[in-house]
């Protein structure tokens, strides 16, 4: 069975050199709490461990992957990427990016795939890179993470984004970061910003977000990839429906073609990182369907082997695993 990760995150010195630049002047947002702790100086513990497994690809990584028989990762630029740096900055290190994430899986072709950055500070020029990236650099998807500078995608002037990920066949995942300045004030304890819990509203906000604008009428055929078990939406599809109906009555909510369940398992895919629970993962296959379900550790913030364990023993049909562990990410991310 081919073992294909789906949400491995990785960055390059420059764009590691910038955010430690940020950390000396901080401010509100609080995706501050994970860039202090990891890229700020003198700071030992956490950046010692993980800034050197981010950046790596051909040594530790590549080392562990064959110990545990994990044919390839799909790489992505880790959390917040380049969207906290102002438009010029983001736009060129997102290029700088996809231009060494092209050269890693040149290198290795069998073993990485990746996932492009872009700057959505700048929209258009972001649907330009898009573009670059997918054919130039020939990647193989998208990844973002949630909002930029407090807003979300569901604006037209985002738009631009999805008409070319739609029209290059590029899913985008919408990858976590830590609430935006409005939604920030009840995580500000207890570490809660962040993977705890922090993560999962802000990014099931983002996405239902994506739905109730109507993004789907207009783009049909876009895909999204949300982690953490599709964020926690899958058990919530059946109130989503009724309540959507009660939002467009008397909430003027637009009123749109499909149920939000139906956009749910037409334009999203879900992977399992960092959520590995085997009832999770059987009622999201029940709820979703096989083929919307895919493979991923969250390297190196969740740890490989227990990622793979999890897979392993999950009582599945053969059929299935195999689906979930790589044949879905090879069909979705465009993968040989
Ligand atoms: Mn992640």
């Amino acid at each position: 069975m081919r073992k294909i990760a789906c949400e491995e995150a990785f960055t390059i010195p420059e764009i590691a050199a910038e955010l430690r630049k940020l950390s000396r002047f901080g401010g509100p947002a609080k995706d501050f709490v994970l860039i202090n702790a990891l890229y700020s100086e003198g700071i030992t513990g956490y950046n010692a461990q993980f800034v050197p497994r981010l950046i790596d690809t051909d040594d530790m990584r590549l080392k562990q992957m064959d110990e545990l028989g994990i044919d390839m990762h799909v790489l992505s630029l880790t959390t917040p990427g380049v969207q906290m740096f102002d438009a010029d900055t983001a736009t060129e290190l997102a290029q700088l990016f996809n231009d060494r994430l092209a050269e890693v899986v040149a290198r290795h072709p069998r073993r990485y795939a990746g996932l492009a950055a872009f700057a959505p500070q700048s929209p258009k020029r972001a649907a330009r890179e898009i573009e670059r990236a997918m054919t130039s650099l020939r990647l193989n998807g998208l990844l973002v993470n949630s909002h930029t500078n407090d807003e979300y995608y569901d604006q037209e002037k985002y738009y631009p984004i999805f008409e070319a990920a739609e029209s290059l066949d590029a899913a985008i995942y919408l990858h976590p970061r830590a609430p935006m300045m409005g939604l920030d004030r009840p995580f500000d304890k207890y570490w809660m910003e962040a993977a705890l819990w922090g993560y999962g509203v802000e990014t099931s906000t983002h996405a239902l977000r994506l739905i109730f604008c109507g993004l789907f009428d207009r783009f049909p055929k876009l895909k999204i990839v949300l982690g953490h078990m599709g964020e926690g939406l899958p058990f919530w599809l059946t109130r989503l429906d009724f309540m959507h109906d009660e939002a467009v009555i008397t909430g003027n909510a637009p009123k749109l073609q499909l149920t939000p369940s139906e956009y749910f398992r037409r334009n999203f895919v879900i992977t399992t990182s960092g959520q590995e629970n085997h009832l999770a993962l059987k009622y999201s296959l029940d709820m979703l369907g096989d083929d919307n379900v895919m493979w991923a550790i969250d390297y190196p913030y969740q740890p490989m082997e227990s990622a793979v364990r999890f897979m392993e023993a999950a009582p599945i049909s053969d059929l299935v695993k195999a689906k979930v562990f790589g044949e879905t990410a090879a069909r979705i991310f465009q993968i040989k």
